[in-house]
């Protein structure tokens, strides 16, 4: 397998959701990457739009990069099939792997965990502990009234509009998975960056 073009690491639900249109969003995120020569980076298991997505990224050519804590292993079925499974101590190893190996974040639709791993990948952009794109997709509005109430966040003198303008938020997973790349300041293959 030749060099990936980028390498995104993608937060979302350890469960499907209850609309199928998550799950087809899922699919249609790691289809993107592998169809743009790039690398997934994610939790490293099986169940819900984590392995729909890892599954679709695989079946279009991506490296795929799972991390887990061991003691989650069974608990979400660790994926055997990833291109690398680094199977590590701990939640703070996982996370920093993860980090280490990625150029952007992404968050799809998911639970706590999800969120947890969004607002640390945002929080530590913004004390510049790196300097790499975050992105949310709110996919069917599921992100709709959080982003609401992260405005209201702004309206009550709790966060500043340039917190609000470290994220890149999109409803459709081309357009922010290009805008993502782009500012990673990575070279997809088969995108023309100039359209940007
Ligand atoms: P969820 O969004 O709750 O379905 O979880 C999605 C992923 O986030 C799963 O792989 C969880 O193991 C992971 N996760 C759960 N809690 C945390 C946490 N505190 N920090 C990082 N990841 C977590």
């Amino acid at each position: 397998m030749t060099q990936p073009t980028f390498s995104i690491c993608v937060y979302c639900g350890s469960r499907p959701g209850a609309d199928p249109s998550f799950a087809r969003t899922a699919a249609e995120v790691g289809q993107w990457i592998g169809a743009h020569g790039g690398q997934l980076v994610y939790g490293g298991g099986n169940n819900g739009l984590m392995g729909v997505l890892a599954d679709a990224a695989l079946a279009a050519g991506a490296r795929v990069v799972g991390v887990i804590p061991r003691a989650l292993v069974e608990r979400e079925w660790a994926k055997t099939d990833c291109t690398e499974l680094h199977v590590v101590d701990n939640m703070h190893q996982r996370k920093s792997l993860m980090a280490q190996h990625a150029d952007a974040f992404l968050a799809l639709p998911g639970g706590i965990g999800t969120l947890e791993e969004f607002f640390e990948a945002w929080t530590w952009r913004q004390l510049d502990y790196h300097a790499k794109p975050v992105g949310l997709l709110d996919s069917g509005g599921y992100y709709t009234r959080l982003l609401g109430f992260l405005r209201e966040s702004v309206a009550n003198g709790f966060m500043s509009d340039w917190q609000m303008d470290l994220i890149t938020v999109g409803e459709a997973p081309a357009p922010l998975l290009q805008a993502l790349v782009q500012a990673a300041g990575t070279r997809p293959r088969g995108v023309d960056v100039s359209q940007f």
